[in-house]
């Protein structure tokens, strides 16, 4: 069938925006407690979730949440994928092969997206316990906390 998704084109979308805006005031502490190596997140009074990153409102509560708490440096490996691609500036290039997973840190309701190492994929499994490892130099204040690896 020949349509728009039977053409090949290459989009030239600028990925590359930059941040030059405030990250709001919940971000700002959640990247202040990674400097401290905790990982803060925020409880809802109405459901009970604590989630992370700290958001302003629960999505199914819909109620403001005001709760900070800190969450455990370990966690539960929820899922994971090994890429082969990275994109920089909106391009897309061949990689060495890495892992990113979703963590879901002790006490969280949600996982968290971060870099697995310390471990070859193919001894990973959903339900490992993994802690956090902590980068104070990384140049993206996201990447103070690391990776996570096998606990
Ligand atoms: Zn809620």
């Amino acid at each position: 069938m020949e349509g728009l998704m039977g053409s090949y084109f290459t989009p030239a979308v600028p990925m590359d925006f930059g941040y030059n805006y405030r990250l709001g005031a919940y971000l700002e502490r959640y990247l202040d407690g990674l400097k401290e190596k905790k990982i803060l997140g925020v409880r809802c009074s109405g459901c009970g979730k604590v989630l992370v990153p700290p958001r302003m409102y629960c999505g199914g509560c819909r109620l403001r949440l005001e709760e900070w708490v800190e969450l455990g440096t370990e966690g539960e490996l929820v899922e994971f994928t090994v890429g082969h691609v990275s994109m920089s500036k909106g391009r897309l290039s061949q990689a060495e092969p890495f892992t990113i997973g979703l963590v879901r840190p002790d006490g969280a309701a949600l996982p968290l997206l971060a870099r697995i190492r310390g471990a070859d994929p193919a001894a990973l499994r959903p339900g490992m316990r993994m802690r956090a490892v902590w980068d104070p130099d990384a140049e993206n204040e996201y990447l103070v906390l690391s990776h996570y690896e096998p606990a």
